[in-house]
This record gives C-alpha cells, sequence and structure tokens, in this order.
C-alpha cells in the first residue's frame, strides 16, 4: 500500500501531458493536443490529451484515462506500480503505508492485548473442565442448560473461580503484564489491590469477526441481588461493544450460506440454536443495535429476521432501534415466539426443522408487524392512531429503496385503512424533510426553476435516456454556480449546478436505473457534503474503474445528447453560457417521462379493474392520473419559459 499522501502528490505532479508525450508525440490544438493514438492504429490523430482536465481520450477506440491509467495501459502495469513508476519519474518519494513508530506501539499493544484475552479463555475453559469448582458449580450450569461437550468446546465456553484475584495472580505468574490484564478489563485495579472481574461466574469469550478473543461475558450462578446478572469486558483497545456481534465468527459462513441472518438477544440463544443445528444466528448482547452492528451483518448478507420472546414490553424497547436497520437498507423480518418461550427455550425443546418450520410460518415483515403492534394498543382511541400513522410512515421513509417502501405502503394501507396516496404523501413529506436537514437549506424559499415536486406514489420508474446528461452535467458542470442569491442578502447561499441536480432528484425519490449512475449520484451526494465544490478529478481519480471511465468520458465528450450542442461539437466549446436554460431542461423533460410512463402504467392498471365492481379503485386511479396531467402541463409550461 502506498500512503494516500503520496498518492495525491504523485497524483498532482504527473502532468498528462509530460506523461504522454514520452510516448506520442503531442501538437498543440486550441487548449488541447492532439496526436496518434498509441493503442490503436491510426493515420489521421484523435488521440487528444487536454492539460486542464488531467484526461487523455481518444476519439477512434475511446481509450481514456489519467495519468494513471495510461502508464497502465500502455505499460501493461497494475495501479501500484504505475503509481511507482510516475513516483520514479518525478523523484517522489514512495512513502509506503508502512506504520509510525506510534502506529506500530498501539499495533503491539492491540497484539499485546489479545495474547492476554486468548490465554485467560484458555484459563478459564481449564478452570471448567479440570478444577472442582469449576466442574462442580460452572460445568453443572452449563449441564443444566444440556449444552454438549462438543458446544462448549466450539464457543471456548469457561469458569472463573469465585475467589477474589486467584485468576490475576496465576496470569502473573505465569509472566503476563498485570498492565495488560487491566487494560482488558480482567483484572480491576482499585489502589493497590486487585480483583477478577469476573469471580464466580461462567465464561461466554466474545470473539472477533476473525476469530480471536477479544472480550467476555459472564454470568454469575450465585442468587445476589446486588450483583448483575451478566457482566461484559468494558470497552478496550481491542473490543469495541458497538461494532461487534456475539457469535458473528461463528456463524458468518452459514449467513453467507444461508443469506439470511437471525438475531436473537442472549449469549445462550447463540450457543441453544447453534446445538439445534441452526449456525446463521448473532446476538446484540443486551444493547439495542448499533449501525456498526448492523453494517457488520450487511457484510453478509442484507436478510435478517429477529427472533423476539413473547414479551411485550422487550419488543416495544426494541422497536426504534430498528428503525435503524431498515435505513441500512436490511430486510428485516420479526418472528415472535410463543408466549413463554424464548430462542434459547425453544431451541432446546424442538429440532432445528421444527423451529425453521416455526419461523417460515410466522414470519412477518417489519413494517406490518409493527403497525399490528401498535393498532392493537392504540384500537379505537383517534389520538393514538394518528401517532401510530406518524410513527410508521416515519419507519417506511427511512428505507433507502424505493421499491421496497411502495410494497410496505400498499401493506400498511390495507392494514390502516388509509388510502396509499395519504401515505405516499406522508412519507415523501418526511423524506424531504430529512433531505432538507441533510442539504442544511431551505429550498422552497429559493425562486429558481426548482421544478413542481411530483406525487410521492411516482417511484420505481425510470427513464434511462436522461439519465445520462442529467450525470453528465453533475460531473461536468457540477461545481459551476447555478443561482446566486441577491447581493446583501445574508439568509441564502448560493446553488451549484451539483447542488441543484442533487435536490431536484431527492425532491421527488427519483432514481437512476444504470447502477454507475445511481453510484456516482450517491457518491457526489456524499462528496457535497463534506465541500459545495465537489472537485471532478475525484471522479476521474476515482479507484472504482468504471467510475473513472465514465468521468473521463463525460468531461471529454462534448454533449451529442441534444441539439443545440450539435452545433458545438469541439472538444473545449464552452456550453457554460446555455448551462442556466440547459440543465433545468433536462430535469424537467426527465421528470416528463417519468410522468409519461406512470401514465401509461396506471391506463394499464385501470384496463385490469372491474367497472361494476372496483368502483372506488378506479377512481383512486383517475385521480391519480388526473394529478400527473395536471403536472405535466405545468411542467411543459416551464419548459417553455426556458426553450433554448
Ligand atoms: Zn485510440
Amino acid at each position: 500500500m502506498i500512503d494516500q499522501h503520496t498518492v495525491d502528490r504523485i497524483i498532482a505532479a504527473a502532468d498528462i501531458t509530460e506523461v504522454v508525450q514520452d510516448y506520442v508525440t503531442l501538437k498543440k490544438r486550441g487548449v488541447n493536443y492532439l496526436g496518434l493514438c498509441p493503442f490503436h492504429n491510426e493515420k489521421t490523430p484523435s488521440f487528444t490529451v487536454s492539460p486542464s482536465k488531467g484526461i487523455y481520450k481518444c476519439f477512434g477506440c475511446g481509450k481514456g484515462g489519467n495519468s494513471v491509467n495510461f502508464i497502465m495501459e500502455h505499460e501493461h502495469m497494475g495501479y501500484v506500480d504505475a503509481l511507482k513508476f510516475l513516483a520514479h519519474k518525478y523523484h517522489i518519494e514512495v512513502v509506503e503505508k508502512e506504520v509510525t513508530p506510534e502506529e506500530l506501539q498501539q499495533r503491539n499493544e492491540r497484539e499485546s492485548l489479545m495474547v492476554v484475552t486468548a490465554y485467560a479463555q484458555r484459563h478459564f475453559s481449564e478452570t471448567l473442565h479440570k478444577h472442582s469448582d469449576g466442574k462442580t458449580i460452572g460445568m453443572a450450569y452449563f449441564r443444566e442448560r444440556s449444552f454438549r461437550d462438543d458446544i462448549i468446546e466450539k464457543f471456548q465456553l469457561g469458569y472463573c473461580l469465585d475467589n477474589r484475584d486467584a485468576f490475576t495472580r496465576t496470569a502473573i505468574r505465569e509472566g503476563y503484564k498485570l498492565d495488560y490484564l487491566v487494560k482488558t478489563g480482567l483484572t480491576i485495579q482499585h489502589n493497590e489491590d486487585t480483583f477478577d472481574r469476573f469471580q464466580g461466574r461462567v465464561m461466554f469469550p466474545i470473539h472477533s469477526v476473525s476469530g480471536r478473543v477479544i472480550a467476555f461475558g459472564g454470568r454469575i450462578l450465585k442468587t445476589d441481588k446486588k450483583l448483575a446478572k451478566y457482566l461484559n469486558s468494558p470497552e478496550s483497545e481491542i473490543y469495541h461493544k458497538s461494532g461487534i456481534l456475539y457469535g458473528i465468527f461463528h456463524a458468518k459462513k452459514s449467513i453467507t450460506q444461508e443469506n439470511k441472518c437471525f438475531l436473537v438477544e442472549g449469549y445462550t440463544d447463540v450457543i441453544s440454536l447453534h446445538q439445534a443445528g441452526i449456525e446463521n444466528v448473532v446476538a446484540s448482547s443486551g444493547t439495542s443495535l448499533t449501525v456498526d452492528q448492523i453494517r457488520l451483518i450487511k457484510r453478509f448478507t442484507p436478510n435478517v429476521t429477529i427472533l423476539y420472546d413473547g414479551d411485550a414490553a422487550g419488543i416495544k424497547a426494541s422497536l426504534r432501534g430498528i428503525d435503524l436497520v431498515l435505513e441500512e437498507g436490511l430486510n428485516v423480518k420479526v418472528t415472535l415466539l410463543p408466549e413463554g418461550e424464548d430462542p434459547d427455550s425453544y431451541a432446546r425443546a424442538h429440532s432445528a426443522s421444527e423451529l425453521l418450520d416455526y419461523i417460515a410460518k410466522n414470519e412477518t415483515d417489519f413494517i406490518a408487524f409493527k403497525t399490528r403492534l401498535l393498532l392493537e394498543e392504540a384500537k379505537a382511541d383517534p389520538i393514538k392512531r394518528a401517532g401510530l400513522i406518524s410513527d410508521i410512515v416515519r419507519s417506511i421513509a427511512v428505507i433507502p429503496d424505493s421499491i421496497i417502501r411502495s410494497v410496505y405502503i400498499k401493506e400498511c394501507s390495507r392494514l390502516l385503512d388509509i388510502q396509499e396516496n395519504v401515505l405516499y404523501t406522508e412519507v415523501s413529506s418526511n423524506r424531504r424533510k430529512k433531505m432538507e436537514q441533510i442539504m442544511g437549506r431551505v429550498h422552497t424559499e429559493i425562486d429558481v426553476k426548482t421544478t413542481p415536486p411530483l406525487p410521492g406514489f411516482i417511484s420505481n420508474i425510470f427513464c434511462e435516456e436522461q439519465e445520462k446528461e442529467i450525470v453528465y452535467y453533475m460531473l461536468r458542470y457540477g461545481s459551476v454556480v447555478f443561482w446566486e442569491p441577491d447581493e446583501g442578502d445574508e439568509t441564502l447561499e448560493s446553488i451549484t449546478i451539483g447542488q441543484y441536480i442533487i435536490n431536484e432528484i431527492l425532491n421527488d425519490d427519483l432514481e437512476f436505473k444504470n447502477l454507475m449512475y445511481q453510484k456516482i449520484f450517491n457518491e457526489y451526494r456524499a462528496q457535497l457534503e463534506i465541500n459545495p465544490d465537489v472537485d471532478n478529478r475525484y471522479f476521474v481519480n476515482h479507484p472504482d474503474s468504471q467510475i473513472s471511465q465514465i468521468a473521463v468520458d463525460f468531461l471529454s465528450t462534448p454533449h451529442k445528447l441534444s441539439k443545440i450542442w450539435a452545433k458545438h461539437q469541439a472538444f473545449d466549446e464552452d456550453e457554460t453560457e446555455f448551462l442556466h436554460r440547459a440543465v433545468p431542461k433536462t430535469i424537467i423533460v426527465f421528470k416528463s417521462k417519468v410522468m409519461q410512463i406512470a401514465i401509461k402504467k396506471l391506463h394499464e392498471e385501470l384496463k385490469k379493474l372491474n367497472p361494476t365492481t372496483q368502483i372506488e379503485e378506479i377512481n383512486e386511479v383517475l385521480g391519480r392520473i388526473k394529478m400527473l396531467i395536471n403536472l405535466q402541463n405545468t411542467l411543459s409550461q416551464d419548459l417553455e419559459r426556458i426553450v433554448l
């Protein structure tokens, strides 16, 4: 690995003209250079270099890129070697991303801490199997839960003696440093005194994703009201609670295979399910789910099923946390176990196939589950009902995928007996509010060509043709100022083309069918949050070669999509004077096309309805069509005003 600073220096130094000139004779043409393409055979030059954009592009064979790409292509090198090659040319010292002394020390410290936790795990297991207390107290507990030997082995369960600092003393005698024992939380130091944190507890080692022991959970066996039933290792250099799930190491293979992850609450739930033969299961160990934990699951599967025991209070407490899971785009389902059962007890009393069967029969999607749960509570109380609706709408609004959102809206409309339109409007307005918070501005105040909003039910309709154009403007002219407030007006900030496009698309929840464009759009939006002036070199030099290729194409190729540009085919023709009209035009045309498609779909829907029995549905569809036609009229009026 070359460190990022060095990469930046190399890219900044490697002037595209200089790099290319080592291989190709270039002639100046306007602001660009022209030469014979080194990548294909040609007699008339079509290989163009733009020093201002830092890119080359051959209009004959289509190859294009930045300096690094040129070397990769020409010298048949990988990315890192090409960087080193250029570094050599420009006498830049390559700093490999090796470690600073502090990093080295930190790494060594982490390593030392893990050596200590690994030792502790071995020690606790040995105590469980060999010490008389371990056998009569610790093992007796596991036997009572009917844990098999192979499972006790697999999860490396153990026991910590109920003897003040017996473990700490042994560890120190065997050469482990007190400092590390304290830092891993195994030992508690109080003035000169030391205690074992987990005395008298059965031990559940917590493994990292790669299977190393990084912390412990301990369960007390005495009945002492003053002591917590479960105790966890404190946060340490190697254990960040919020980023780890109990069982992830033992579950990850099965999660990938089954493409599904069961989420339970406790250590014993995970272990009992494993024992029953269900291995794709992890526990959040008591705390409510964090974003990092959700992302950890997402590395292996997008499908999560939460297994709840029948305790209503516990369920309600966890509902809020689940919006986070939805927001990360996971598919959340819920299975409620029979009254009085938890995953642990249920798994012990049933076989794997019985359990899986039960789950399959009782699994509901989360939104429906939440709706039913809250409905039951609200009953006929109108105020509670209103609260319930906005609660559900909030949950649906955080789901990133519009297709999934519309499925949920349909279902909730049925469950709540509310028209879909109403829910759509609510969900859109929720998303819009959130967007405005993110963008840090209220654009309703801005009297520019903000196009009228589309109704929410219009999502999932794509129009690929305009997508390209939109992304083109975003990449090529994103940082050009699109709108400026009147002089002296400090309440508003100017808006760039990039911001305008992002707002327009997000406000209406529109998405791109072309996944690469969608990806660029998302990254652009993320970049925008860091800096309003997004440098298009970010995309030209993007590590994803597909993105970099698109950026190069857009930056090098003049716009051929709109007739007006046909007259301005030259490489660097100044389109900027047209932008204020061209960009809104593209957006309006995009929206109009989306609406055209939507109207067509509604007409098809209409044909399927029975005019004698489905009058209500017919009226709803007709209402939508009318709404869209009105909008189209408004849009075409807008369009007339902008005509190019
Ligand atoms: Zn070529």
